[in-house]
């Protein structure tokens, strides 16, 4: 038996024993002058958010800025082919330097636009050096209070440098947090020639935050293998799976008849709507469910004494049960249409987006890279699921399969956003390594 110091001495020899047998790749972290913290400084003061009223591409002019800055400064290092196309999107390139040439080209993307539900104007970022765990009260609205309890990811972040907005405004970490990764990864690539790698694809995309962010992006002038979406929230995590998505109309036809002289004849089809809406199970829910479970939820009702229709959105990771979901509201609208029987109830169904799982699946390399990756850089590699849809997701089922890698963004969409520095130089060490395991593993 060993005693509690022999074992410490023994944990610790093990430890250093595991690290150097592991150390045959670089590290990163000793070569590296990280410029992520200044650039992610620099981009979140320029506006970029996106507007869904808006029929252009992009759907606002001003993501263009930071387009163009992006681009100006890809160029200033020597990434030549980098441009900003006529619907915002920046493409650009770091050239292989391996003497392989059968490296499968690797693109990296983070979207420019920020989130429609809180402004984007005038963020002015502080740097809160040294987080000690005390709340972070924002002074320009000291009721927007970032408080430890509420944000247990924080508790991660002790001694590090917590990056928040000043309270009016949204901080935009989501999604220029990837930006800024991405961009410090190709800057590191460019002055580290001993960094082997083959071809890195790079893009930029707008109006991700209002569901188009790949409308208009020329998936064959990418022409890359496989993706990774830098706009994940805790350091280690990396997201396989998304929801898959249907869209779904309930038509309700009701009897019309005199108000006066209704007694016996009149359906109303809004009571109906009413009763179903009423009957909808809390388990079924989005308000009732979390983790891998799905639901079922009206998004929009419409109607008069006639006819009324419920727009709902059904969700689940696993496409066959969306069909279950679909037959539940089927089988709710029969039974309350029994107390209505000249009225009828017709539920349509529409594909919207599928789980990226079943891509991912069929290249499993993509995805055991990205957490070889991360453990590189030190992290502690997570698979998780998004209960939503991500770019990454359409990209996939367009023949670019595409996992979603953290970028340390935390509280998206909100006034309380914060992401820390060391997250950040995190997610450009494991860019790195990606581009170096790619590399690495081609024969
Ligand atoms: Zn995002």
């Amino acid at each position: 038996m060993l005693n509690v110091d022999q074992y410490l001495q023994f944990w610790e020899l093990f430890q250093k024993y595991k690290i150097y047998s592991n150390n045959t790749y670089m590290n990163f972290n000793s070569i590296a002058k990280f410029t992520v913290k200044d650039r992610f400084l620099k981009y979140v003061t320029i506006d970029t958010q996106s507007d869904p009223a808006s029929d252009t591409t992009p759907s606002t002019e001003k993501q263009k800025n930071l387009g163009h800055l992006l681009v100006t400064e890809l160029l200033a290092m020597g990434i030549n082919d980098a441009h900003l196309d006529e619907f915002g999107y920046v493409y650009a390139t770091v050239p292989a330097n391996t003497g392989k040439n059968n490296v499968p080209v690797i693109c990296f993307c983070s979207h420019m636009d920020t989130a429609p539900d809180c402004s984007g104007t005038g963020v002015k970022p502080i740097v809160h050096k040294n987080y000690q765990g005390v709340d972070i009260v924002l002074p320009d609205d000291p009721s927007e209070i970032i408080r430890l309890k509420d944000h247990p990811d924080l508790q991660n972040q002790l001694g590090n440098d917590v990056i928040t907005a000043s309270g009016n405004t949204l901080l935009g970490a989501d999604n220029k947090a990837g930006l800024a990764e991405i961009m410090d990864a190709c800057y590191q690539l460019v002055n580290h020639p001993e960094i082997k790698h083959g071809k890195i694809r790079i893009l930029f995309t707008p109006d991700e935050e209002i569901g188009r962010g790949v409308d208009k992006v020329d998936i064959k002038k990418v022409g890359a293998y496989a993706a990774y979406t830098m706009d994940g929230e805790s350091a280690g995590n990396m997201e396989n799976e998304t929801f898959s998505a249907d869209g779904a109309k309930l038509v309700i036809k009701g009897v019309s008849s005199h108000p006066g002289f209704a007694k016996g004849k009149m359906e109303s089809a809004i009571k109906i709507a009413g009763g179903i809406i009423a009957a909808l199970p809390l388990s079924l829910s989005p308000e009732g469910t979390e983790g891998m479970e799905g639901f079922v939820h009206p998004v929009a009702i419409e109607g008069h004494v006639e006819s009324a229709t419920i727009d709902f959105i059904i969700r689940d990771f696993d496409d066959a049960r969306l069909a279950e979901h679909a037959n539940a509201i089927r089988n709710l609208a029969d039974t309350v249409k029994q107390k209505y029987p000249g009225s009828s109830c017709e539920l349509q169904v529409k594909p919207q987006y599928r789980n990226m799982r079943s891509v991912l699946d069929e290249h499993p390399q993509i995805v055991e890279y990205g957490m070889e990756a991360m453990e590189r850089a030190g992290l502690q590699p997570k698979l998780c699921s998004i209960r939503g849809g991500t770019d990454g997701s359409r990209l996939s089922f367009m023949g670019l399969p595409c996992p979603n890698i953290f970028a340390g963004e935390h509280a998206f969409h909100s006034r309380q956003e914060w992401v820390s520095v060391q997250d950040m130089q995190k997610a450009v060490e494991t860019i790195l390594h990606l581009c170096a395991i790619w590399e690495e593993k081609t024969l």
